[in-house]
This record gives C-alpha cells, structure tokens and sequence, in this order.
C-alpha cells in the first residue's frame, strides 16, 4: 500500500485551498522508525512508551531506556518526536507491579495517576528522556491528565529532574516543549489557564470518544455504535481545538480516527492542522487532502450542524463523491 502513495512521499498534505496539514507517525517501538522516510512523515506525534515496560519482567533499566529513546531520536534525524510517558492502566499490568483489582480498569488507576501516586517509575522514565535528548530538542507529553493539577504535577517533576540532571553535570536538551493530551471531556471545559500552561496538546480521540459516549474502546457490542463523524463529537473536537487556539498553543490529534481519510478530512476542516497517524495511514489520508478545498468541507460540516444532522458521515460522503468526479 506504501507503495502506492511512493510519489507523494516528499509532497506536503496541502489541501487545494492552501492549507496545508502536518502528518506524523505513532510509533511505540524501534522497529516502527524505518517507516519514517518510507511514509513521509513529518515526525513522530505519539511515541507510545509502554511496550519497553510490557516487554520486561523487572522494570527496564535508565540506561537501556535512555539509549532506546536516543535511537529512536537519531533515527528521527532531527524531526520532532513526542514521547509519552507511560500510560499503563489496570488492563496494562506491568509484570513487576501489585494487581490492583477494579471494576471498572478504564475509569481506574491508570496512565499519569499511576505515574503522579508511584512517581518512581516515571522520575526515572523522565530521568532517560532527558539523558536521551542531551544538546536535542525534548517533546514530553502526559497521558490522561482530567484536571490542571495533574499536569502541574507532572510538569514540575519533570523540572525538578532537569534541576537535578543538571546539578550532576549532564547535558540538558536544548529545549524542552511539554505537552498534554486531552482524552476526558473534563478537558475540553477546563479554564484557559490549563491551556495556556501546555507547551502543545495532543488530543486522543480513541480515549476522548469512549468517554464522551461512555462507550468502552473495547468492547465489540458497543464500540462502533457511535459515529466519529456524530456532529457531537466533532463540536466537542472542536471546543479543544477553539480553546487552544485562544491560547495560541498548537493542537493535534492522535487517536486512530486521524488515520481514515474521510475522519481526518472531517478533523483538517474543523481546524486542525496536525494529525498523528498509524504510518500506512498517511499515503491515503495525504491524498485525500491534497484533491479536495478544506473551506468547502468545513461548509458541508456546518450544512450538516444547522440540519440537525446526526453525523456528518452521509453528507461528507456525498459532497465527495462530487467533487472527486
Ligand atoms: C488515544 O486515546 O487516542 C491515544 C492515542 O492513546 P491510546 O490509544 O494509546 O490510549
Ligand atoms: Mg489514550
């Protein structure tokens, strides 16, 4: 399939009205970085952490990490890769850690609450980053933060760590950009000072829509019920991407709704301008971008808002098949 989209490889995913939409990759595993160059991405947008602590029966070594993380950076050869921390819940156990039973894992102890109440494992985990991005830029970013505190929390154990790197000589990043993703509704309500206080934002859409419709990601009786494409979701993308723009902090969304074409049409003409993707997902979704106008879109969008329309999908479609013929 790469090999279809060869030819739009070096090509920016600009739509015809000039906009043009940045696509990165999610990887979570060094195996994943030749398809960098192959998929002509912009960077990484989601660098999921977990799989190295998965993997392991004991908690994966500083060292190791920090190597790992720098491969990773290396293999980037200077384009931006987003790491987030480690977002491990109750149906993630790590090997190495007690069992909590809960009833409800999704609800529960999970991602940056872990990381907040046992801080060991992440101290750590931030202790690798900043060693693997020595004299490099470093993009950090929180899973799952529901409330301001959350990030403020976190963002100040990673200063403490960059406080302490440094007083034991070692080489800082050149920059540090910290980011959190927004995957609760509770986010998209929250004050501007939450958004002003984020260095970028990362929305994930596979988390934010099992919450919005409080429809578990994994369970196959309800999982496709509700539409991406359902206007309600899309005005509840839309508040965050509004409120980050009034804050003027940049926002993408990396759930895997941005790897389907016509989803991630639907994304670019709401206002976002960088998606996160699968690799495979790139060719096609570029070229879907670069054949239609994003200001016609977004009309069909709001055509279908002042309808009343469920979704969004049959209009879009139909506009489509339109204007590709
Ligand atoms: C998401 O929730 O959209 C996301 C990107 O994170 P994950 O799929 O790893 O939960
Ligand atoms: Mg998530």
């Amino acid at each position: 399939a790469q090999e279809r989209y060869a030819d739009l490889r070096g090509q920016p995913a600009q739509a015809l009205c000039g906009t043009t939409i940045a696509l990165s990759m999610n990887a979570g595993l060094m195996a994943d970085l030749p398809s960098l160059e192959g998929s002509g991405a912009d960077g990484v947008g989601l660098f999921r952490t977990e799989l190295q602590f998965l993997a392991n029966r004991s908690v994966p070594k500083r060292g190791d990490l920090a190597r790992l993380y720098a491969r990773v950076m290396d293999a980037a050869k200077g384009r931006p890769v987003v790491f987030r921390t480690l977002d491990i819940g109750s149906d993630k156990v790590l090997p190495y850690m007690k069992r909590v039973e809960e009833p409800n894992p999704a609800l529960g102890w999970r991602a940056i609450r872990v990381g907040l109440d046992r801080p060991g494992i992440m101290r750590m985990q931030l202790q690798a980053l900043i060693r693997a991005s020595a004299g490099r830029p470093l993009h950090v970013m929180f899973p799952f933060i529901a409330q301001l505190d959350e990030f403020r929390t976190a963002r100040d154990m990673l200063d403490r760590e960059i406080a302490h790197e440094q007083s034991l000589g070692h080489t800082l990043p050149s920059k540090v950009r910290v980011g959190a993703m927004v995957e609760t509704p509770s986010m998209a309500f929250a004050s501007a000072a939450f958004y002003a206080e984020t260095d970028f934002i990362s929305i994930g859409g596979n988390d934010l829509k099992q919450f919005f419709f409080a429809a578990d990601r994994e369970n196959e009786r309800v999982r496709r019920r509700y539409d991406t494409l359902n206007v309600s979701f899309l005005n509840i993308v839309q508040m965050i991407v509004d409120r980050c723009a009034e804050a003027d902090v940049p926002v993408s969304f990396c759930g895997e709704d941005a790897g389907r074409p016509l989803e991630a049409l639907a994304l670019a003409a709401i206002g976002l301008r960088a998606l996160s993707m699968r690799p495979a997902s790139i060719g096609p979704v570029k070229h879907l971008i670069r054949r239609v106008d994003l200001a016609e879109a977004h009309d069909v969008i709001a055509a279908a808002r002042a309808r009343g329309d469920q979704s969004v999908r049959d209009p879009l479609n139909a506009w489509l098949t339109d204007t590709l013929t």
